[in-house]
């Protein structure tokens, strides 16, 4: 199996990672997941220019051009031959002896990315699945998809243990993400989903989502809605670049509406298969 490291195609078993890697050690890095639909990249600029954004948030520069890095991911997704799955890839900020703060020296970012096989959740996206209220205890820089995941791997942990697929985070009363998604109620056949700040990672699934909306006459909000909202709406879905549009039927104890995915969740599921043109 081929892999990138350092920006040039691979065998995995050739990798070598520093012990002292900052992304190691620190979670000193960023990342970004790609779906791939039919051996090809789904919104990959999209991804791309996220990437460069969350790498300039952290003052770590990115030593290759935008389209020499899409170039060899869909170089690596052929020679893997991936049909469909995602794409992996990570850059830290290099190897050091430990410190925290950054290397004084020039040192270059180590970037690794892979492929992976993964199916389309058919069944869960048909009968929709359960989400777990928990706290949102992250930092206040959830708009930069760093390796720094702990807070949401503890949310998504406690959510499975609880047999759901996805933690709903909320600071206070007022929701902001899932564990790895974005959130959306629907109330009175208007779409409502919280604006990208710093509190929530700008998914790229939402804002593709958002566009759908705006082109197909779907009335859609960007507003903060709180704990009470999510339990009362009519319907409520998760997005994300694995997930796609996910409906969630129950939310803690509560069954959401009538307990099965709703209609403007459904028309957003076929709109987003069109647009992914499968
Ligand atoms: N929020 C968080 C915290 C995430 O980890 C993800 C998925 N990486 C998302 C939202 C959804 O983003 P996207 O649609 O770009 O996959």
């Amino acid at each position: 199996e081929k892999i990138i490291f350092n920006g040039e195609i691979i065998e995995r078993s050739k990798v070598n990672i520093d012990i002292e890697d900052r992304g190691y050690q620190f979670g000193d890095g960023i990342y970004e997941v790609i779906r791939v639909y039919n051996g090809t990249l789904f919104t990959k600029e999209e991804h791309v220019n996220r990437l460069y954004e969350s790498a300039e948030k952290i003052s770590i520069h990115i030593p290759y051009e935008k389209l020499e890095l899409i170039q060899t991911l869909e170089e690596l997704v052929q020679v893997n031959q991936l049909k469909t799955g995602i794409i992996y890839l990570q850059l830290t900020r290099g190897s050091f002896p430990r410190q925290h703060g950054f290397p004084k020296s020039e040192v270059p970012p180590v970037y690794v990315a892979y492929t992976r096989e993964m199916p389309i959740p058919k069944v869960s996206m048909d009968d929709g699945v359960k989400g777990l209220l928990v706290e949102d205890v992250r930092w206040l820089r959830c708009d930069i998809k760093s390796l720094n995941l702990l807070g949401n791997i503890l949310a998504k942990q406690k959510a499975a243990e609880s047999g759901c697929f996805e933690a709903i985070q909320h600071r206070g009363e007022e929701i902001t993400e899932g564990s790895s998604s974005n959130v959306f109620i629907v109330k009175d056949h208007c779409l409502i989903t919280r604006p990208a700040t710093n509190l929530i990672l700008n998914g790229i699934t939402r804002q593709v989502i958002i566009k759908l909306c705006q082109e197909n006459g779907i009335s859609i909000r960007e507003e903060i809605f709180t704990i009470n909202d999510l339990l009362e709406a009519d319907e409520v879905f998760i997005s994300s670049t694995t997930s796609e549009v996910m409906p969630i039927i129950q939310v803690n104890d509560k069954v959401i509406s009538s307990g099965t995915p709703g209609e403007i969740t459904r028309k957003l599921q076929h709109l987003f298969q069109q647009k992914i043109g499968l």
